[in-house]
């Protein structure tokens, strides 16, 4: 029988006759509530981007939201070989609009995989455990701006409060929350209870959109990492303490930075974590 949007059946169903009961291992918690998938994919706008990355589609909610909303190439990378059947049988009721590729999506090569599409975009529930690994390589792409226009992603609440901190909110303020705005305008479009997820996970989600800036302050990424990672790893200290990891002479750097030594890492804001990255480089 070929299948057709409408002869998909029920992510439900679909489930239960795959025999995939959710892996805790691999972050798994679906979605079945078509409001909510459709909410998530609409957010991502399919129609106006030339191709969707999705990491993790399991067996395929968002997947057939995106679909459904109009995307018109979806590349789905999923881990887990179980879920591939029901992928299968999406792909086949969108014909040329669906590739699956399963691995890992942390070892993909995503400027091969967006190839010369433009724009490209990202949209994922992903699975928490390397959630913030992949936003970070997403954010230090190179050559930026990227093959992306927007991302938007599922995190757990704390992970997406982090992302979008500033210094004023400084419990959330930190390594994460500097090179994601320093990139890219960020904001939390809405949360999501545990209780729309099988099975449900212990905390509120929430949906973040990303959209890179196309001019960012000039800096090497690879240095901002490193300077925040050593500020934030010790982020109660005094600047002049921390940055010892990294550098011989703190206060020179912090002084070629124009950073007062006695500062604390979530005292500095992203153009200061930027003018610390570049006398890091220059230094
Ligand atoms: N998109 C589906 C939904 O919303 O119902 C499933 C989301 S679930 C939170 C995360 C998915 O990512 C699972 O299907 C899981 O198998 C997959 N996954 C976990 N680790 C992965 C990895 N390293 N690479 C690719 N997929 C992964």
């Amino acid at each position: 029988m070929s299948e057709t949007p409408d002869s998909l059946p029920p992510l439900r169903e679909v489930v239960a006759s795959l025999g995939v009961e959710a892996k805790k291992s691999l972050g798994q918690n679906f979605l079945f509530d078509l409001n909510l998938t459709r909410r998530i994919a609409r957010a991502a706008d399919p129609a106006s981007a030339e191709m969707i990355v999705e990491v993790g589609p399991g067996p395929g909610g968002l997947t057939r939201a995106l679909l459904a909303e109009g995307a018109r190439k979806i590349v789905a990378i999923e881990r887990d070989a179980r879920c591939l059947p029901a992928l299968e049988a999406i792909a086949r009721a969108y014909p040329g609009r669906l590739e699956i590729v399963e691995g890992d999506a942390l070892e993909q090569d995503y400027a091969a995989l967006f190839g010369a599409a433009r724009p490209a975009r990202v949209c994922a529930n992903l699975p928490y455990n390397v959630a913030t690994p992949l936003l970070t390589g997403w954010i230090e792409t190179e050559p930026w701006p990227p093959a992306f226009d927007r991302l938007v992603l599922m995190f757990q609440r704390e992970v997406a409060e982090r992302i979008v901190a500033s210094p004023a909110r400084r419990a959330d303020y930190g390594r994460l929350a500097v090179l994601a705005n320093w990139r890219c305008e960020t904001k939390i479009l809405f949360d999501v209870s545990p209780s729309a997820f099988t099975p449900p996970p212990k905390v509120t989600s929430s949906v973040v959109e990303l959209r890179p800036r196309a001019a960012p302050l000039a800096c090497e990424a690879r240095a901002l990492s490193r300077v925040t990672q050593a500020a934030f790893g010790q982020r109660r200290k005094m600047l002049r303490q921390s940055l010892k990891s990294i550098s011989r002479d703190p206060p020179a750097l912090l002084a070629a930075a124009g950073i007062e030594e006695t500062r604390r890492a979530e005292e500095i804001d992203v153009a200061g974590f930027v003018a610390l990255a570049r006398a890091f480089k220059s230094g």
